[in-house]
């Protein structure tokens, strides 16, 4: 061993005793003829002093050589408080270079301002940083603690492969040409869904996988091509159970990484998500709900507002306290532009200040009008309300956005808070502009709600779902569902997404034929690793958190992948690359 002891270990109490460190030089400073290196390794940084008779030994070291050294623990009369060792340092005698090192093409420090193409490069020499690895041990540290908390609970770790077949989870596959089978192609999972079924059939009974998943999306702050689910499965298991499991296991993370306790776990139907606060993520650390005001102005003397009504629109409107001198003339007209994106045509707003109205609609709304809508709101001195008068769908996720914005700007969150709710009782379809047809929400394999059994073929728009989600601040953490366990309600599904017999024979042929086997009624969830351990950790970006992440086109700066091939590797697979 190069090493007794690691560079986070030796305390006042080793005073004395002679050790072998090992590490890299993370600084070194020479004080007359003394030389000072800072010695680094995962568990931390140790002061090694050469005095006059052994500075020689290091006199061609450079930062990020790799040395060993022997020496003895001493008190420091001077401790360094920065450091956990910062009581001691080795005064060594003696030093071996285990390798050199190149000037590196970065700082090592916690402050970098390297850009984020080099770390990318030399990502091996980022993760020297504690930013990156302190992320990475974080992020062992919540494996770790699921697989315990799981297995005390007798859930099974079971891999499924990654050659694999097509999974429905709606994005691109990431395809593996075959050579034993020309013109054939493995697919990476997307998730493994059906496999993880396919246990439950097999009677695993309980089943979780730290697994690897595959979307060829593209990308934003928060994806990877290449991610990882904590994925679970439950048979003979309702949401009661399942939500009871992923609960366990989030305290417990909260817990051991945070020392927080309280977390709580509210649940909220979707359509009370998107009536209140527009949107099915939404971030809880603030309320703030939104308020349908529709019935108020349907014989509004403003014409807007009256005819939106009339034509089966909603009137949606959000109050900000003690807002009015907080925003300005300017943010409103930003915000009139923010919401088109959202598709509504305009934003309204009315200001409440000094027992006076103000604002886009005082003009136009008359006195009694306001003043209804002071009492309804029970608006006070500095309100500002914001309105949206749109179709309900419109008006909520385009008023959402604003909530989640001015939240933000107007610093309403309290960023020291976890707030995670459930979003049940999703929609069982979303209408897909592009395919021009009904596509599953969440997966084809997603229950209905008992009562919307019937809605499945005729009345898709309005059939809801046992699928649901677990939001924490505003970020969705894991998706889920009671699963169908019937293979005649399965096929009705395959039915109402208009697949034809011989689309889901090929697709899902072998999945369908297992329910005939007697499946077990099951459910299931795929928790989001990066992004628990995003939120976890403060960043805000997923490449944090990832050890040797892509960029944000899919390439690795490191490896420089993807990349070509030689001909021979072609030829063996029996493809061709087109020229155009
Ligand atoms: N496979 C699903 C997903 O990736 C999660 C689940 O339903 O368990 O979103």
């Amino acid at each position: 061993m190069n090493r007794d002891h690691t560079c986070g270990e030796l305390r006042k109490t080793d005073e004395g005793k002679h050790v072998k460190l090992a590490g890299w030089v993370a600084k070194r400073r020479n004080l007359g003829s003394i030389v000072f290196i800072d010695l680094r390794d995962r568990y931390g940084i140790t002061q090694i002093t050469f005095d006059e008779n052994h500075s020689d030994l290091v006199k061609d070291v450079r930062n990020e050589y790799v040395i060993e050294v022997q020496g003895t623990v001493g008190v420091k009369e001077n401790p360094n408080p920065k450091l956990a060792t910062g009581e001691i340092e080795v005064i060594a005698d003696s030093c071996r270079v285990l390798s050199a090192a190149k000037t590196t093409p970065m700082i090592i420090a916690d402050e970098t301002d390297a850009l984020e193409d080099l770390r990318l490069k030399y990502r091996y020499l980022d993760i020297r940083r504690n930013p990156i690895k302190e992320k990475l041990l974080l992020r062992d540290k919540v494996t770790t603690i699921v697989r315990r908390v799981l297995h005390e609970d007798d859930f099974v770790e079971v891999e499924t492969p990654i050659l694999s077949k097509s999974t429905p989870e709606g994005a691109r596959d990431y395809l593996v040409p075959s050579r034993l089978y020309k013109g054939r192609f493995y697919a990476l999972p997307q998730s493994p869904q059906q496999y993880k079924q396919l246990l439950m059939i097999g009677g695993m009974d309980r089943y979780f996988q730290i697994a690897r998943c595959f979307r060829d999306e593209d990308l934003r702050a928060d994806r990877q091509p290449e991610f990882t689910q904590i994925d679970m499965e439950m048979s003979f298991a309702d949401e009661e159970d399942i939500f009871a499991e992923v609960e366990k296991v989030m305290k417990a993370i909260f817990k051991e990484t945070k020392g927080v306790e309280d977390l709580q776990f509210p649940r909220i139907r979707y359509v009370d998500a998107m009536d209140k606060y527009g949107s099915d993520k939404p971030d809880l650390r603030f309320d703030n709900p939104m308020v349908n005001v529709t019935e108020l102005f349907k014989d509004s003397a403003f014409a807007v507002f009256k005819n939106a009504v009339e034509e089966g629109k909603a009137i949606k409107a959000l109050v900000f306290h003690n807002a009015c001198d907080k925003l300005s003339r300017k943010k409103f007209d930003e915000l009139n532009e923010f919401v088109k994106v959202y598709k509504a045509k305009a934003l309204a707003y009315l200001k409440y200040d000094k027992d006076e109205f103000s604002g886009s609609v005082n003009n136009a709304l008359p006195q009694e009008e306001k003043l209804a809508l002071k009492d309804f709101l029970k608006l006070e001195n500095g309100d500002v309300v914001l309105m949206v008068a749109d179709k309900k769908a419109v008006a909520e996720v385009a008023l959402g956005a604003v909530r989640k914005k001015l939240g933000e700007e107007l610093g309403l969150i309290d960023h020291n808070k976890y707030c995670f709710e459930w979003i049940t009782e999703f929609p069982m379809y979303e209408y897909s502009e592009e395919e021009n047809r009904w596509v599953s929400a969440h997966h084809p394999f997603t229950a209905p709600r008992d009562e919307d059994v019937d809605k499945l073929m005729s009345d898709q728009a309005n059939c809801y779902s046992r699928a649901y989600d677990l939001v924490l601040n505003g970020y969705e953490l894991l998706s889920g569902s009671v699963r169908i366990h019937d293979s005649q309600m399965q096929a009705k599904v395959f039915d109402a997404l208009g697949l034809s017999k011989e689309q889901i024979r090929n697709k899902f042929g072998f999945f369908i034929e297992a329910f005939e086997y007697g499946a077990p009624p099951h459910c299931g969830v795929g928790i989001g690793l990066e992004r628990l351990v995003m939120i976890l950790s403060g960043t805000d970006n997923i490449k944090d958190v990832v050890a040797f992440p892509k960029t944000a086109s899919a390439y690795c700066l490191m490896s420089d992948a993807p990349n070509y091939v030689d001909q021979d590797q072609l030829d063996f697979l029996s493809l061709e690359i087109r020229k155009d």
